[in-house]
């Protein structure tokens, strides 16, 4: 049997137990087909930096694949449009893949097996649990975070899968080596994507350096590097498995020692398998303003373009939010403090609707997971699962804890001379003198 496996947010080897399903097959040929644009906006598409990681990823795969004599295929377009060509021309009996919890790319797969005449394989692999193993079902997922937790932070957590010791041979096909980015890493976040980096930063965060130790206490810190794992974007991208972080951070609490800062991040780690597990259950209602359900809270549901341009390119009136911004666009990276801070602006202090900022952060976060960025937004905004009215964070406030000494505002140049106020509405537009 000819297999195809199509890989999307699983970029590895290891713990991929799509990938290591394909072992029986007479020929595999490993495709990745390049993220298409969200319909609905033009602020999406792929920054550089978000770009650079991810073609990063891609060619640190080819290289593990060149090992077992294999390599992956690197196409553009439209799943359902590309894919059945291609199982046309190599003549494959069976297509594999990954589950991605996206609407948009869910949708997408409903289309392509409906387009293709052999049976498409869904696998779990990119989260902690499998829906078999979670004790409720997907219609009855807790709406809150906590009863989730409390649900599943006794569970097992499998062990991670080991690479394939081989693959199948691919067939003739025209592979060519993914070309490299126009940009190279910002001296400020030197992460590079792909397998081995991922796993290196691991090992840092946990056993080398332990900066898991501090965890708890530097989580917060608005520079990446010097107080959360920074795990993230292999993470989104699928360079490392949840599981292979838990994992680590397990054996670490076994070996040497269990503390208030390694459980939190495996408590963050649930935050992030939390968000996974209601993309699939809220479908299309994670991209709405107010879905249903959600608090009635009064949100503007604007696009006032000179706001957002502000907001976007680090020239608001709250020097804090225009560096986070600014670092945001420079290196595809903002920590969490920071994320939830520039949220905050955007829907309270500039009063705009709370999914242009998402789609502002899909574009340029290395570490861009639909599940987790929509999920975080919505809550952020009060109107998401977890509708705890939202968070409207002081941001001079947050600046004297975060940045006490301006150190972060003076690095990304934050502090902008006051901006004229904008006119805002016709009504308000003044009279020439004559
Ligand atoms: C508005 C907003 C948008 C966000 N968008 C994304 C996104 O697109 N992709 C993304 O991975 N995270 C997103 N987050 C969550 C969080 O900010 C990042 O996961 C975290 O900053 C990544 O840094 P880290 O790896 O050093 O995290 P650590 O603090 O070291 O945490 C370890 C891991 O736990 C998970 N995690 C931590 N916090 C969260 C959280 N609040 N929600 C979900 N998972 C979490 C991540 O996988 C992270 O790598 C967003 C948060 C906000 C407030």
């Amino acid at each position: 049997m000819r297999k195809l496996y199509w890989f999307q947010n699983d970029l590895r080897l290891q713990d991929n137990p799509g990938l290591s399903a394909q072992g029986d097959a007479e020929g595999l040929l490993l495709v990745y087909l390049f993220p298409v644009n969200r319909p609905w906006c033009n602020t999406t598409g792929m920054g550089a930096q978000r770009e650079r990681f991810l073609r990063e990823s891609l060619l640190s795969l080819q290289q593990a694949l060149s090992a077992l004599g294999q390599n992956v295929l690197v196409l553009e377009g439209s799943p359902e449009l590309v894919l059945p060509d291609i199982v046309r021309e190599y003549g494959i009996d069976e297509v594999a893949t990954t589950l991605t919890p996206g609407f948009y790319e869910r949708k997408t797969l409903a289309v392509l097996k409906s387009r293709l005449a052999v049976p498409v394989r869904v696998f779990e692999g990119n989260t902690l649990f499998t829906q078999e193993d979670l004790p409720f079902a997907r219609d009855e997922l807790p709406a809150h975070f906590t009863p989730f937790r409390k649900a599943v932070e006794k569970l097992l957590i499998p062990s991670p899968l080991a690479p394939p010791a081989s693959l199948p041979p691919p067939p003739a096909a025209r592979f060519h080596r993914v070309p490299e980015a126009a940009v190279k890493p910002h001296t400020a976040l030197p992460i590079r994507g792909g397998s081995e980096n991922g796993e290196r930063r691991l090992r840092q965060f946990v056993f080398e350096e332990q900066l898991i130790l501090n965890y708890k206490a530097s989580r917060n810190c608005l520079d990446g590097l010097d107080g959360s794992s920074t795990l993230s974007p292999w993470l989104a991208n699928g360079g490392i498995s949840p599981r292979q972080v838990a994992h680590a951070v397990q054996q670490f609490e076994a070996s040497r020692e269990r503390t208030e800062s390694t459980w939190w991040l495996l408590f963050e780690l649930l935050w992030r398998e939390f968000f996974h597990w209601r993309a699939l259950h809220d479908d299309v209602s994670l991209f709405r303003l107010r879905p249903a359900g959600g608090r009635k809270r009064l949100h503007n549901c604007t696009f006032e373009p000179r706001s957002y341009a502000r907001w976007c390119s680090g020239s608001t009136d709250y020097p804090l939010v225009n560096a986070l911004m600014r670092q945001l666009v420079a290196t595809g990276w903002m920590s969490n403090r920071g994320r939830q801070i520039a949220a905050s602006c955007l829907v309270n202090e500039l009063g705009l609707d709370w999914r242009y900022g998402a789609a502002f952060f899909e574009k340029h976060l290395l570490d861009f997971d639909v599940a987790s960025n929509y999920g975080n937004w919505q809550y952020l905004a009060g109107v998401g699962a977890d509708p705890r009215g939202g968070r409207h964070f002081n941001l001079e406030k947050q600046a004297q804890q975060h940045d006490p000494q301006g150190l972060f505002v003076q690095k990304w140049q934050g502090s902008q001379p006051a901006q004229p106020e904008f006119v805002t509405d016709a009504a308000d537009w003044p009279i020439p003198q004559k």
